[in-house]
C-alpha cells in the first residue's frame, strides 16, 4: 500500500480547517452585519415614528388629514423614510409615497396587526406598492383617553442592504483570498517545519538500518521539544551502538588476527558440517585457495578426507574433546584436536578443529629410531668381534703367534669402537652447541688454518706417498670457528687419503667467490657414482661397508663435516666422476 507523506497529511487538513474557519467566519460576520443593519434601520425608523407620534395623534383627533399628509410628506423629504398613517380599521388616511385613495385596507399587514394589538410591529417584506423589499415599523397612536386612534408606520427600502452586502462580500472575498494565500504559505512552511525533522529522522533510521552508525542528526533550534528529545535520544543511541560496534569490530579483528597468524590450522563448522571459519594455516595444510570464501560450504566438499568427516561426527555424538592424527595424501601428518562448541544453554552449535603439522616431529622420531638402531648396529659389530676373540683367547691354549694375531684383531675393533664413540660425541657436541648458539666465530686469516690441516694429515699422507698441496691467498680472511673448520677439513683430507690412490696428490684450497668462502679438497681417488653422491653425507652411510671398516671409518665423518658447515650457516657439496676423483666443497658465508 502506498502511504501518503506526512506533509500531505498535515498540509491539506490544516488548510481545510483554515478555509472552513474563514468561510464560517465570513458567514457569521455577514449574518451579524445583516442583523446589525436591520436592528439599526428598525431603531432609526422607530425613533422617527416616535418623533412625530404626538403631532400626528393630535392631528388625527382634529381629523386634519390634509395637514397630516403635508407633515408626513415633509418628513419623508427630510428623512427619506416613507410614512403611512392608518386608522384602527385599516384604512390608510395618508402616505408619503402613494395617493391614499389608491391604497387598499392595510389591516392585514403583520406590522399593522401588531400595532393595533398595542405593541410595536415590525415586518420585512416585498412592498407591492413600492415594488421593492421594505422594512416596516408600526407604532400604535392613542388618544387622551388611551384609546387607539390610529397606527403610524415608518418604512424604508432595504434594497441598499443587498448592494452594500454585495460590495462588502466582494471586498471581503478579495481580502479572504489574500488571507488564504498567505495562510497556505504559512501553513505550508509550518507543515514543512514539522515534517522536515521527521524526514531527517527517517533518512537517519534508513542509513542506521543499513549499518551506518557513524552519523548524527542535526537538530535545528526551532523544532518541537518532542522531536528535539527524539533526535537527541537517537543520537545518543547511535553513539552507543557505534562504540559497541567499534568494540565488537576490534575484538573481531583481534580474533581474526590471532586466527590468521596462528601456525595451527583452525576450522569451525556448524552442526551440518558447513564451514564457518577457516584460517590461513588450515588453508595451507589442505592446499586451499588463500582468498576464496568457503563460509557455508559443507566441509566434505572442500576437504575430501573421510577420516576427518567421521572424526567431526564423532565430536558431535560424543560432545567431548578428541585428538586424532590425520595422514594426508601428500605424506603430511596432522594432529587434529577437536571440540564441540556449545551455547550457554548447552546446545551444540558446531565444532572447533585445531590442526598441528606434526610431520617434522614424526619424521624426527623416525630418524631418531633409525639412528638408535644404526648406532646399536654399528657398535654391536666390533663389540661382538671383541667378545668372540676374547672367548677364544680365554678358553684355548693358543700358540703365541695366533694369540698375537687375535689380540691385534681385538685391538683393531676396540679402536673402531672408540672412533665411533668419539665421532658420535663430536657430532652431538656440534649439534648441542649449534642449538644453544654457542659456536664462537671470529675473523681470522685462513692460510694458517689450512696449514694446520696439512700438518695434521701429513703423516698419514706420507705413508701412502700422497702429496698434499695447499692453495690459499695469504691475505684471505674468514669469519669461522677455527677448531671446527679444522676438524671438518681434516675429515675431508683423511677421507681423500683413505680412499685415494697411492702416490697421488690432494689439493687443499680456499678462495673467496662472489657470495661465499669456498673450501675445496680435491683428490685423485676412485670417485663416487651419482647414486651415492646424494647420500654420502648421511649418518653411517658407507659406499663399501667392508672397505670402510677395514680402513677404520665410522660412517660419520662426512656427517660431521655437514654439521660443521650448517653450524657456520653454510653448506656442503660434492663434485665427483666415478673413477676420476672427487672434490668436496665446504661453502661458508663471507661474514
Ligand atoms: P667413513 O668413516 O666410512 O669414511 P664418511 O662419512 O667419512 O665415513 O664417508 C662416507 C662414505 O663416503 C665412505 O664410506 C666412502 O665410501 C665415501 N667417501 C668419502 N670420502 C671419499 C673420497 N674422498 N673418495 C671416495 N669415496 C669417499
Amino acid at each position: 500500500m502506498k502511504r501518503k507523506k506526512l506533509f500531505w497529511q498535515i498540509y491539506p487538513s490544516y488548510l481545510a480547517i483554515s478555509l472552513v474557519s474563514i468561510i464560517v467566519l465570513l458567514l457569521i460576520s455577514r449574518f451579524t452585519f445583516r442583523s446589525f443593519y436591520f436592528q439599526e434601520k428598525a431603531q432609526n425608523l422607530l425613533e422617527k415614528a416616535y418623533l412625530i407620534e404626538g403631532n400626528i395623534s393630535s392631528l388625527i383627533l382634529e381629523k386634519d388629514f390634509i395637514l397630516i399628509q403635508e407633515k408626513i410628506n415633509y418628513m419623508d423629504k427630510k428623512s427619506n423614510n416613507r410614512l403611512t398613517i392608518i386608522l384602527p380599521g385599516g384604512k390608510v388616511i395618508a402616505d408619503s409615497r402613494k395617493k391614499k385613495e389608491l391604497m387598499t385596507n392595510h389591516k392585514d399587514r403583520p406590522e399593522i396587526l401588531t400595532a393595533i394589538s398595542g405593541s410595536v410591529g415590525m415586518s420585512k417584506r416585498f412592498s407591492e406598492t413600492m415594488k421593492e423589499d421594505h422594512l416596516y415599523q408600526a407604532i400604535p397612536l392613542y388618544g387622551p383617553d388611551k384609546k387607539l386612534i390610529g397606527v403610524l408606520r415608518s418604512s424604508a427600502s432595504i434594497e441598499n442592504l443587498k448592494i452594500t452586502l454585495f460590495n462588502i462580500s466582494k471586498q471581503v472575498f478579495w481580502e479572504a483570498l489574500v488571507i488564504v494565500i498567505v495562510l497556505s504559505l504559512v501553513i505550508g512552511w509550518y507543515s514543512k517545519s514539522i515534517t522536515t525533522p521527521i524526514e531527517e529522522i527517517k533518512t537517519y533510521t534508513e542509513k542506521f538500518s543499513q549499518g551506518d552508525y557513524d552519523q548524527k542528526i542535526k537538530i535545528s533550534n526551532n523544532v518541537s521539544q518532542e522531536i528535539y528529545s527524539l533526535a537527541q535520544g537517537l543520537n545518543k543511541m547511535t553513539a552507543q551502538v557505534n562504540s559497541h560496534m567499534e568494540k565488537i569490530i576490534k575484538q573481531k579483528n583481534e580474533i581474526e588476527a590471532v586466527f590468521t597468524s596462528m601456525v595451527e590450522g583452525v576450522i569451525t563448522v556448524d552442526p551440518k558440517r558447513r564451514i564457518f571459519h577457516m584460517n590461513l594455516a588450515a588453508r595451507s595444510f589442505f592446499n586451499l585457495d588463500e582468498k576464496k570464501v568457503y563460509k557455508g560450504i559443507p566441509l566434505e566438499e572442500v576437504i575430501r578426507n573421510h577420516h576427518l568427516i567421521g572424526y567431526i561426527d564423532h565430536i558431535f555424538t560424543d560432545k567431548s574433546i578428541l585428538e586424532q592424527e590425520l595422514n594426508l595424501n601428500n605424506q603430511q601428518i596432522l594432529q587434529v584436536h577437536g571440540t564441540a562448541l556449545k551455547s550457554l544453554q548447552n546446545q551444540v552449535m558446531g565444532a572447533l578443529l585445531v590442526f598441528n603439522d606434526i610431520t617434522k616431529v614424526r619424521r624426527l622420531e623416525l630418524h631418531r629410531k633409525e639412528f638408535v638402531a644404526n648406532v646399536s648396529h654399528e657398535l654391536r659389530t666390533p663389540l661382538t668381534s671383541i667378545q668372540g676373540y676374547l672367548e677364544v683367547l680365554l678358553e684355548n691354549d693358543l700358540k703365541k703367534e695366533d694369540r698375537t694375531k687375535f689380540l691385534g684383531i681385538v685391538q683393531k675393533n676396540a679402536s673402531r669402537f672408540q672412533v665411533i664413540i668419539e665421532d658420535l660425541l663430536s657430532l652431538s657436541q656440534i649439534e648441542k652447541e649449534q642449538d644453544n648458539n654457542e659456536i664462537k666465530k671470529e675473523i681470522i686469516p685462513l692460510s694458517p688454518v689450512l696449514g694446520t690441516v696439512k700438518l695434521l694429515c701429513l703423516d698419514k699422507a706420507q705413508k701412502k706417498g700422497i702429496n698434499l698441496i695447499v692453495k690459499v691467498n695469504e691475505e684471505l680472511n674468514g669469519k669461522i670457528n677455527s677448531h671446527l673448520l679444522e676438524q671438518a677439513l681434516v675429515n675431508l683430507v683423511e677421507n681423500a687419503i683413505k680412499y685415494g690412490d697411492k702416490d697421488s696428490q690432494i689439493i687443499i684450497s680456499a678462495k673467496k667467490t662472489k657470495d661465499h668462502l669456498e673450501f675445496a679438497i680435491k683428490d685423485e681417488g676412485p670417485g663416487i657414482s651419482p647414486e651415492h653422491q646424494k647420500r654420502v653425507f648421511e649418518r653411517f652411510y658407507c659406499i663399501d661397508k667392508a672397505r670402510s671398516r677395514e680402513l677404520g671409518g665410522s660412517g660419520l665423518g662426512l656427517s660431521i663435516v655437514k654439521h660443521i658447515a650448517l653450524a657456520h650457516g653454510g653448506s656442503v657439496a660434492l663434485d665427483s666422476t666415478y673413477g676420476k676423483g672427487s672434490t668436496f666443497y665446504l661453502n661458508l658465508p663471507i661474514s
